[in-house]
């Protein structure tokens, strides 16, 4: 089968691969679309593990099915995110492997799904994997995982209707905090974010302030329009150290401040402004309800398919992640299998 190889930064090429061994508690799926993510493109860009199969936003149709699986059938359609632990510490003895700290996920230490099939080890219905419903599109299946990372981030900062929220930076992650935001009542949201196409897109998304970055002072606008009161909750998504200082700067006393993007580089700060301040610093990650983002989707609470900005074929894998690295324009760029 094609998959696609990782091998230095900016080094990524379709070779052959043996088809993937199932595993007992696991399944084989046929891809049939997968995005590239943030943290795809971080490992991209800065080489990571030679031989790494990344991808792990996807879905797909079930093609064979481990002997301990149950609820499936072949060609049920699913998208589904997958991490197997030690086995022996209290995380895992407690189902919960995705906080294990020797932790394998897909698309990282397990060959993810740049490729035709994938090999889901720990496949369970219900429990980070989700089946399809007829009428949505392989396309925006492949949407539930970060969606489904933004709905935790929104249900731990579990803002309320009356909460001024900011979204710093809105790439695909934060438009979908945006979008939440709205479902969860909450009117007044302010993003910030120097990208016109993606201003463009958290106001179609239901913010109500767009802050571009390139001309506006973020820290003194919030001050003048909440009279200097700072904003209630505060969605960190650039992960750079300036928009990690400015969100302290910007929260209310008593706010919450939580952190949603990975940083690039190790950031210098003072603690006590947490302390003095009487911050909520909330970190979220390692959390997927696909069950639940699919729901979301089939219920069209939240529309996302247009977030899809670029498709590829596979073998097209390092023009999609250049486009997705450099296109202004790129919030989600999907490969197609
Ligand atoms: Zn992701
Ligand atoms: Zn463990």
């Amino acid at each position: 089968m094609k998959v696609a190889i990782l091998h230095s930064a900016h080094n990524i090429s379709i070779e052959d691969a043996p088809y993937p061994r199932v595993e007992k508690d696991g399944v084989v799926i046929k891809v049939k679309a997968c995005g590239i993510c943030g943290s795809d493109l971080h490992i991209y860009r800065h080489g990571g593990t030679e031989g790494t199969v990344l991808g792990h936003e996807f879905s797909g149709d079930i093609v064979e099915i481990g002997a301990n699986v149950t609820g499936v059938t072949i060609g049920n359609r699913v998208t589904a995110m997958s991490g197997v632990g030690c086995g022996k510490c209290y995380w895992c003895r407690q189902d919960q492997p995705i906080r294990c700290r020797n932790l394998k996920l897909l698309g990282y230490q397990i060959p993810g799904a740049f490729a035709q099939y994938v090999s889901i080890p720990g496949f369970k219905i219900g429990q980070y994997a989700a089946l399809l419903p007829d009428n949505m599109t392989y396309q925006e299946a492949a949407l539930a995982e970060p969606l489904s990372v933004a709905l935790y981030a929104v249900m731990k900062a579990n803002p309320r209707p009356e909460d001024t929220a900011v979204v710093i930076g809105v790439g695909m992650i934060g438009l979908c905090i945006v979008k939440l935001l709205k479902t969860f009542g909450v009117n007044r949201i302010i993003v910030s974010e120097p990208k016109i196409k993606r201003l463009n897109l958290a106001r179609e998304s239901g913010a109500e302030v767009m802050l571009d970055t390139t001309t506006v002072n973020v820290v003194a606008k919030l001050a003048e329009m909440t009279r200097g009161k700072g904003a209630d909750v505060v969605f960190e998504c650039a992960g750079l150290s300036t928009t990690y200082h400015q969100a302290l700067e910007i929260v209310s006393r008593g706010g919450k401040v939580e952190l949603v993007a990975l940083y690039e580089q190790p950031i210098t700060w003072d603690p006590s402004t947490i302390v003095m301040n009487d911050i909520n610093l909330i970190g979220c990650g390692l959390r997927w309800d696909l069950p639940g983002a699919i729901n979301l989707l089939q219920r069209k609470e939240i529309n996302i398919q247009s977030l899809i900005t670029h498709e590829y074929p596979l073998e097209k894998v390092k023009e999609a992640f250049d486009t997705q690295l450099m296109s202004d324009d790129a919030i989600k760029v999907m490969l197609i299998p």
